[in-house]
This record gives structure tokens, C-alpha cells and sequence, in this order.
């Protein structure tokens, strides 16, 4: 066996390690929601975290996309310890190598399918030629592409959530983060759209942590981890 080294396919695309996050509340005082959380993904693999509302989901993936920082512990993006980074650094890398996906889909209203695409990557500096060809052949991947100059209120909420993920991987993130993104869809629309975001996710090599209550959905992916008293545990 030859020595570890770390090659770019043995750095995990995100891990957190004894990653603690306390809240002050009224009374009884204060409520420890993650008590040493560890994770490793390897770039390419779709990790379900599976929990009950309440255990504390949303606040593990607002740590892991830096939206938020931990009280104890260490999160690295391709391995980048960011705890403690300026917030300069936390945006920046935020911005280019992290894709977020929620339960609702949060497009702009006034702007059309191919326009919320774009906006992020003229953002990051892509020429506007080169935005729309990306944004088309995104929202073609995911079968999308006719609703490309629609508005979202004239899609259905399956759609709009496809063009949601597509926003997610404009700027090629290495990680998703997906908190219930098929959450608020019937189940048929919601097992074609789930379908969607893993062809996309396996085309583009990234790494992705998708909530789930849905343990249907959850089988479909790589693994599954339960968070269960502010710890993860593998299910
Ligand atoms: P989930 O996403 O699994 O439903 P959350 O991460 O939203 O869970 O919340 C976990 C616990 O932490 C809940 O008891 C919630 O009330 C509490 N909590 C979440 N955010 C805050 C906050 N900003 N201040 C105080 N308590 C919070």
C-alpha cells in the first residue's frame, strides 16, 4: 500500500470535524443543536442528511455554505479550513464553489428562466454570450430549455425548481447544499425533479448534501447520514 497523499481526487470536497453550534433562547437558556458534528464527501458522491424537523438540518448546511460559523470546529471546502477566514475570503469562496438550493425556489420574479441563470454568471464576470449559452445548455439537461424566456409565475413549481438548480451549478460550485429541494412538490413531480438535480450533479462531478425527509429519495442516493442529538451517524 502506497502512502496517502493528497492528490486533488483525495481532497474531500467538503468536511467539517467536531463542528459545534450552541443558541442562546429566552429560557431554559440555551440549546446545543450540534454537538461535534463529523463529515467527509468526496467530490462526486450525493450524501443525504436525513432528520426530523427540529434536529437541526438547516443549521448544518448554513455552517457548511459558510452562510453561518460554528462555535467549535473545523469546516474545509476542497480542503480549505474556513473557520475563522475573513468574511472577504467566507463570500468568495461562498460565490465560487459553493451552489445552494432550497425548499422554495426563490427566483426573481421579474426576470425570465434563462435570466436568473445568467445574472449569477455575468456576476462572476462571464461575457453575456457565453452566460446564455451556458444557462440554455443547463436548463436543456434538465428538460427546460422551452420554458427558457418564461417568467416564473408562468412555469409549474417542478420547472421552477429545475431552474433553481440550474442557478445553483451556473458558476460550476464543487458543492451543493440542497435544504428539502423537492419538499413542496406532489410526489411524481418531485421524484422527476430529484431525478433532474442527480443527472445534473453526476454530469458536473460535484459533491452534494441534500436534506430529505423523503427516505424514498434518500435511498436513491450515494449514502445516507442521520442527524440525531446534535451528532450524524450513518444510516
Ligand atoms: P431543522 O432545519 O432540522 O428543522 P434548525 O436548524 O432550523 O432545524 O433548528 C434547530 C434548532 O435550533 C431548533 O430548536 C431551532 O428553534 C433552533 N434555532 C435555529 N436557529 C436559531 C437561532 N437563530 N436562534 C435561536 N435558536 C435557533
Amino acid at each position: 500500500m502506497s502512502d496517502v497523499v493528497n492528490t486533488p481526487e483525495t481532497i474531500p470536497a467538503l468536511q467539517l470535524r467536531g463542528v459545534t453550534k450552541t443558541y442562546k433562547q429566552g429560557e431554559p437558556g440555551e440549546i446545543a443543536v450540534l454537538k461535534g458534528v463529523d463529515l467527509t464527501i468526496q467530490p462526486g458522491e450525493i450524501v443525504a442528511l436525513v432528520a426530523p424537523s427540529g434536529a437541526g438540518k438547516s443549521t448544518l448546511l448554513h455552517i457548511a455554505g459558510l452562510l453561518d460559523g460554528a462555535d467549535a470546529g473545523q469546516v474545509s471546502i476542497c480542503g480549505e479550513d474556513m473557520q475563522g477566514r475573513s468574511d472577504r475570503k467566507r463570500t468568495r469562496v461562498r460565490r465560487d464553489q459553493l451552489g445552494f438550493v432550497y425548499q422554495f425556489h426563490h427566483l426573481l420574479p421579474e426576470f425570465t428562466a434563462l435570466e436568473n441563470i445568467v445574472l449569477p454568471l455575468l456576476a462572476n464576470g462571464v461575457p453575456k454570450p457565453e452566460a446564455e449559452a451556458r444557462a440554455l445548455s443547463l436548463l436543456d439537461s434538465v428538460g427546460v430549455k422551452p420554458r427558457a424566456d418564461h417568467r416564473p409565475a408562468a412555469m409549474s413549481g417542478g420547472e421552477q425548481q429545475r431552474v433553481a438548480f440550474c442557478r445553483a451549478m451556473a458558476n460550476e460550485p464543487r458543492v451543493l447544499l440542497a435544504d428539502e429541494p423537492t419538499g413542496n412538490l406532489d410526489p411524481a413531480t418531485s421524484d422527476r425533479v430529484f431525478d433532474a438535480l442527480v443527472r445534473l450533479v453526476r454530469e458536473t462531478g460535484l459533491c452534494a448534501l441534500i436534506a430529505t425527509h423523503n427516505l424514498e429519495l434518500a435511498q436513491r442516493m450515494d449514502r445516507r447520514v442521520a442527524l440525531e442529538d446534535g451528532h450524524l451517524r450513518a444510516l
